[in-house]
């Protein structure tokens, strides 16, 4: 006897289980770096977005870099965390992939000449800091504990940040699709455990209308339900907030998705609106969004690393 289903049941198998989950793209930061700079034209913050565009380049240099040196985890632990739902690229757990100290150097020698201020006198201290204390920031940015103690560490952060997700971008891709646990459509990546950036309705071969929530570190992404809290799963009193006015033309994609539940708030980002959106460039490029909701009585529940907040 068939059981029958809610409509929300109905929406999230419609997607199938295979097709749940997606890796990134190989090209994520070449895309990404491509975006930023269409957003930058005319934009308030334009050369920040453009400096975030520089990074988003050298990112897919080294994520091409070291794509041929990250093998794929070993059987065994990818079966177990598949039959258990744990992510087999386990951010939490403070375990640093040797590759991501080399990331950063690229990063810092190449930035250099472009950085801002604050970052320039923070990466001229870069070479006198000791390993140790940068694979524990790293740790704690992996962690989202508190704030680094000192300016330089809170300078170099979105930087560190960098580097872990060309790292953990690298890992994904050694993975494939079946590797990662499916069905679970849970707050967190099922990859690697960190939170989203923010969530894309997909056009096109990812099924039309169908959303995903998009890692922060890794660039991967799952099914989640539309109309549904991503961080507390509630569906009642969902409401979207956009931005007004030149703004809001400028752009159309994005939304904000608040929670009375949690109180938190995610953005959506539509390819139905703008095929060209990218859940971290569009997210980087409507901070004044979050300002809105901010006043509007909503946390942020997306996590952007160039943005260090813990
Ligand atoms: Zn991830
Ligand atoms: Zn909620």
């Amino acid at each position: 006897m068939q059981t029958l289903r809610s409509p929300e049941e109905i929406a999230t198998q419609a997607v199938g289980e295979d097709s749940s989950n997606r890796l990134p793209s190989t090209w994520v930061f070449a895309n990404r770096a491509e975006r930023l700079r269409a957003l930058a034209g005319d934009h308030a913050m334009a050369d920040f977005l453009l400096f975030c565009a520089r990074i988003a380049d050298l990112q897919q240099q080294e994520l091409d870099r070291l794509r041929p040196l990250t093998p794929r985890p070993d059987a065994t632990l990818l079966k177990r965390c598949r039959e258990h739902g744990m992510p087999p690229l386990d951010a939490q757990g403070g375990e640093l992939p040797e590759t991501w100290f080399s990331v950063l150097q690229k990063l810092a020698t190449a930035l250099d000449p472009y950085a801002p201020p604050v970052l320039q006198s923070a990466l001229l201290s870069l070479p006198g800091m000791a390993r140790s204390a940068m694979d524990e920031l790293a740790r704690s940015i992996l962690r989202c504990e508190e704030a680094p103690d000192t300016v330089i560490e809170l300078a170099l952060a979105p930087l560190v940040g960098a580097a872990l997700q060309v790292a953990w971008t690298a890992r994904a891709l050694a993975l494939a699709e079946s590797d990662i646990p499916a069905g679970f459509e849970d707050s967190l990546c099922p990859a690697c455990g960190a939170h989203p950036v923010a969530s894309i309705v997909r056009i096109g071969d990812a099924g039309h209308g169908v959303r995903y929530a998009t890692c922060s570190l890794c660039a991967c992404e799952w099914h989640v339900t539309r109309i549904k809290c991503v961080p507390c799963h509630n569906t009642k009193g969902i409401s979207y907030q956009s931005l007004e006015g030149r703004q809001g033309a400028l752009h159309p994609g994005v939304k904000a998705e608040t929670c009375p539940e949690c109180q938190a708030s995610l953005k959506i980002v539509s390819m139905e609106k703008d095929p060209l959106v990218d859940a971290f460039a569009d997210d980087l490029a409507t901070l004044a969004l979050d300002m809105l909701v901010d006043e509007a009585g909503f946390h942020r529940a997306g996590r952007n690393l160039f943005l260090f907040t813990p």
